[in-house]
């Protein structure tokens, strides 16, 4: 069983650390600017992505499922015992409606955007322990969209934080050891999304890696805003581009603008889940904040604690 402990490792710190150090990115752009600046660096701190990401793991861990009023609980609790960890505006919305109305955090989530629920990558960002945890599930589409709702009701929302999670869910499934599939990863995924929207994205993504186009265009014509369809497509083509490399896969995500430290939180939590916590500089798992628990969190998804 070591093996699956190590790729839940490497699925949740790196997630964490795609996080942190896609933040730093938006100041220091270049490889060799961020390079310098993670060396001088005595901590790295994540924000509301992996907040969020410990909390889906906490909800999952005390009710071994997926229990929508336990996660939103949760999530509630950590915003408000930590709420500068730059939360965009839905969650803390969606938190005083329910405290207001006492409706669930479905409807609350529901009701943002004219009704239509949250489209952004706020569901995909956080998704990794659920990825990790129904790995071998054949129910994996559902769990993904019972976490997602809470906060992303928006059918384009639920969908991209699905294929988000199967990416994660496949990249366990694989032995680093042997040729990536790229073929049967990217066609799984295209099958495995339901909404026209990520399809046609996904499909994007298999032609722009076939085509070798350059992350910068790449990201241009994938979209740099924070809608799930214009930012996980971008984070799984840094991942598919480099499958063998934790560290290019990180600065292919982070350094092509766009939402970046969500950009390195999605493609890292599929890099580490692939290639397990071995492949992630010691150095910078040392300097992450919180890392210990964030370790625990994993080991005790994996069954192992
Ligand atoms: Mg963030």
């Amino acid at each position: 069983m070591w093996e699956l402990k190590e790729k839940y490792l490497g699925g949740m710190i790196g997630s964490a650390l795609g996080d942190a150090i896609g933040e730093l990115a938006f100041r220091y752009r270049s490889e060799d600017d961020l390079r310098s600046q993670l060396d001088q660096l005595n901590e790295l701190r994540y924000t509301d992505d992996t907040a969020m990401s410990i909390g889906l793991a906490e909800s999952i861990l005390t009710k071994g499922d997926l229990d929508q009023k336990d996660l939103g609980e949760t999530f509630r609790k950590n915003f408000l015992s930590e709420p500068g960890r730059g939360y965009a505006s839905g969650p803390p919305t969606i938190f005083s409606i329910v405290e207001r109305y006492g409706i669930t955090y479905l409807d609350a989530a529901k009701s943002l955007f004219g009704g239509e629920g949250s489209l952004g990558n706020g569901a995909a960002m956080r998704i990794v322990p659920v990825g990790l945890f129904f790995h071998n599930s054949s129910n994996l589409y559902e769990k993904a969209c019972l976490s997602a709702s809470v906060t992303h009701a928006h059918p384009v929302g639920m969908d991209g934080a699905a294929v988000q999670a199967k990416a994660v869910a496949l990249a366990v499934n694989l032995d680093p050891r042997h040729v990536f599939p790229f073929m049967g990863f990217i066609d799984t995924l295209i099958d495995f999304a339901r909404s026209h929207e990520i399809k046609e994205k996904v499909k994007l993504v298999k032609q722009l890696l076939l085509e070798n186009t350059a992350p910068s265009l790449a990201a241009e014509q994938l979209g740099r805003t924070v809608a799930v369809h214009e930012s996980m497509p971008f984070a799984l083509f840094s991942f598919l581009r480099h499958p063998e490399s934790f560290e290019d896969c990180l600065f292919c995500a982070i350094l092509n603008g766009g939402d970046r430290d969500t950009l390195g939180a999605m493609a890292c939590a599929i890099s580490g889940a692939y290639l397990g916590i071995e492949s992630i500089p010691q150095v910078w798992i040392r300097k992450l904040e919180n890392r210990s628990y964030i370790e625990d969190l994993a080991k005790r998804l994996s069954g192992t604690k």
